[in-house]
């Protein structure tokens, strides 16, 4: 479908063109309008460069990324390129790759370990958890893989956002190690901070990986969003403005359009708070934004927890669950600037 309205796409840009000829040609010759015949529009595409592919002890790598963000998904990467080797029969590349193919990895979900480094090695590695990458928090300039890209990595459970359910099909993961949290005798919880090098560490590897795969900024995610009833990592202190502002990694609203929609909310927040209505409205705007809560129309603790998961990533400051006249204003900023498609 997708690959149908490319074709589509690209006939209108090639026929465009041609009409934006003949109109300057009709400035000079209006009697005698050309009409190009469509063989010549055809050779004014451009033909996509094949990927180059190299043998080295029997297994074929690409050495290039032919990957082309104006196809949205038609894409080929880096690395080795995985094949049968059926006895008796040779698996042969003449016709290598199809056009209609696309990378699995469309989603980037970020966690804390909330254990130290060596804990963190042994559980993510021995464990019946795991994660692409690991990010330590020892000063040095390395980050450890753990699991093949192309492979599944354990690390979100069960999980939803939007229409996708089960992120680990479709997901690379990192870990950062991190204390997590501790909670007080009120129930508040206060988040360990991460350091400065581990937060260099983990938008380089990001940056990296979206651009790879092409990831929207509607999918790099925190676990916390898309598991809110049972997970809050990476937690508030996981910077995700400084990544927006300073990497554009993944989502932040526009400060403007937040002010005016606070303006509204706060007439909102007193009037309002309580009607069935209202909750339903924004449990709503939680599932549009990509949340997986029920609309019911009622402030039960999955929509808390959910909230929750909102203001971590996106309101730091106060994460107590409660929706409030800011976060109401952040999340229907969010939706205006990051529609469902
Ligand atoms: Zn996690």
């Amino acid at each position: 479908m997708r690959k149908t309205l490319y074709i589509i796409g690209l006939s209108t840009i090639v026929f465009s063109c041609t009409s934006q000829q003949n109109v300057k040609k009709n400035t000079y010759k209006p009697k005698t309008p050309v009409v190009q015949p469509k063989t010549a529009v055809k050779t004014q595409t451009p033909e996509a460069p094949k990927p180059k592919v190299v043998s080295d002890h029997g297994v074929d790598f690409f050495t290039t990324n032919i990957a082309d963000p104006t196809k949205n998904d038609n894409t080929a990467s880096y690395g080795s390129i995985v094949s049968a080797k059926p006895g008796g029969y040779k698996v042969v590349k003449t016709y290598f790759p199809a056009v209609a193919q696309n990378f699995r990895q469309r989603y980037l979900i970020l966690h804390y370990t909330a254990i130290p480094d060596d804990k963190s090695i042994t559980v993510l590695t021995q464990q019946a958890v795991s994660a692409h990458y690991l990010v330590n928090n020892m000063g040095d300039n390395e980050i450890y893989q753990l699991v093949d890209e192309n492979k599944r990595a354990y690390h979100a459970g069960v999980s939803s956002w939007r229409s996708d359910k089960n992120l680990n099909d479709t997901s690379i993961g990192i870990e950062i190690v991190n204390a997590g949290y501790t909670t007080d005798a009120a129930g508040k919880r206060t988040f360990a901070p991460f350091s400065d090098e581990q937060i260099r560490k983990v938008a380089a590897l990001a940056k990296d990986i979206v651009i790879r795969y092409q990831i929207p900024a509607t999918n790099v995610l925190a676990h916390a969003d898309i598991a809110p009833t049972r997970k809050q990592d990476p937690g508030p202190m996981f910077p995700w403005k400084k990544l927006y502002d300073e990497y554009q990694i993944g989502m932040w609203y526009d400060e403007a359009v937040k002010q005016n929609f606070f303006a509204i909310a706060q007439e909102d927040f007193t009037t309002r708070y309580n009607e069935p209505s209202f909750v339903f409205l924004i449990q709503t705007a939680l599932q549009k934004f990509g949340y997986g809560v029920e609309a019911g129309g009622k402030w039960d603790d999955a929509t808390k927890k959910t909230i929750e998961a909102f203001q971590y990533h996106y309101r730091p400051q106060n994460y107590d669950g409660m929706m409030d006249a800011e976060t109401w204003a952040i999340l229907q900023a969010l939706n205006q600037k990051y529609p469902t498609k």
